[in-house]
């Protein structure tokens, strides 16, 4: 079935012009016009800095690019730009410099840009497509049946504590954007609902439990301070393929928070390398890694395939770093410790961005 794609909003003259361009391209790339009170894959949402309109979707399912004018990137460009991507409700924001350039920002903090000349509108077209054709696993089913002598974790969550505490002493995990501080509460509870999250924040850890279920660090919080089981800690216990959802073990009397949107490419690693013990996720970069070819968002199964597939090339995969293009690293460890103790002094703080 093809992808279509709707436009939304006014734009000036110049963004206009690049809707029509980027509309050619999506067509040669196999994209359709949805269909009137069809739910499109994607919505090209024509916007402003003056007054970012948000698009709001039907379904998680649409993946939403607005689309603004500058006129010069400014000079902390993510942190320039990022509200709008947030305000606008978007998925992926391309800020256009007309006669210039385009510049792309992603949820994962991700900036990079396409200048324009010849192929244009295609280049834009194969940074999009992995985007936004991507499969996201971030649906998740509690079950309240966690083991009693497990409610208040065992040494490998205690671990795990620790672990996110080194990272912390680090600087590696940057403080989570404030997206409650920049959205009304009606649109924040948009966000928490379509992107599956429980706010922003950046890297996560896993440690193995027995063959099948692991456990991994909740989505948005402090990971200087994971302490309580089915709220800052999750059991993963299963992938099911059919409902395509998490499956967890959380203990019976708690309002459980949602695992981390990687819970996907870890259950990959855990299932394929009996030998992995623990999986640390971070926004940093180390020289000579091999890297993912696209940049696929957080929390899809093509993100996490084409992770498992290099964990799968490493000489060891037990122990093998991995890049993901514009975004960071997996690394895999016999246990939390193996993996501090290899990559302590080696990390580098600036994602290259290409
Ligand atoms: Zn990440």
């Amino acid at each position: 079935m093809a992808l279509t794609y709707a436009v939304h909003g006014e734009g000036t003259p110049a963004l206009e012009t690049l809707a029509k361009g980027l509309c050619a391209a999506l067509e040669r790339r196999g994209y359709r016009p949805s269909a009137q009170d069809d739910v499109p894959n994607l919505v090209l949402n024509l916007t402003s800095r003056e007054t970012p309109r948000p698009y709001r979707r039907k379904a998680q399912a649409t993946f939403v690019l607005s689309i603004l004018e500058i006129e010069e990137i400014p000079p902390e460009p993510v942190q320039a730009m990022y509200p709008y991507l947030v305000r606008t409700l978007s998925n992926m924001l391309l800020a256009y410099i007309p006669g210039k350039e385009a510049h792309f920002f992603t949820l994962d903090l991700g900036h990079y840009s396409e200048p324009e000349g010849e192929g244009f509108y295609h280049r834009l077209v194969e940074r999009i497509h992995p985007m936004a054709s991507a499969r996201l696993v971030i649906k998740n089913r509690f079950e309240p049946d966690l083991e009693p002598e497990l409610w208040e974790g065992d040494e490998l969550t205690r671990e795990l504590s620790r672990a996110g505490k080194i990272l912390d002493s680090w600087n590696l995990l940057p403080a989570p954007f404030p997206i409650d501080k920049i959205l009304p509460p009606e649109d924040f509870r948009h966000v928490q609902r379509l992107y599956g999250i429980g706010g922003l924040s950046y890297g996560n850890l896993s440690v193995r439990k027995d063959e099948k279920r692991f456990w991994m660090s909740a989505s948005g919080v402090d990971k200087a301070n994971l302490r309580v089981i089915g709220r800052d800690i999750l059991l993963v216990k299963d992938y099911d393929e059919k409902e395509n959802c998490i499956v967890l073990s959380v203990p019976p009397h708690i309002e459980p928070r949602r695992v981390s949107v990687d819970a996907i490419e870890h259950w990959m690693i855990y299932q394929e390398h009996p030998e992995v013990g623990a999986i640390i996720h971070v926004h940093a970069w180390m020289d000579g890694v091999p890297a993912t070819q696209a940049h696929y968002p957080c929390g899809s199964y093509e993100l996490a395939k084409s992770v498992a597939e290099l964990v799968r090339k490493a000489p060891d995969p037990a122990r093998a770093v991995v890049g993901l293009k514009n975004h960071g690293l997996t690394i895999t460890g016999r246990s939390l410790s193996d993996i501090l103790e290899r990559i302590e002094g080696k990390l580098i703080r600036q994602v290259p961005m290409t």
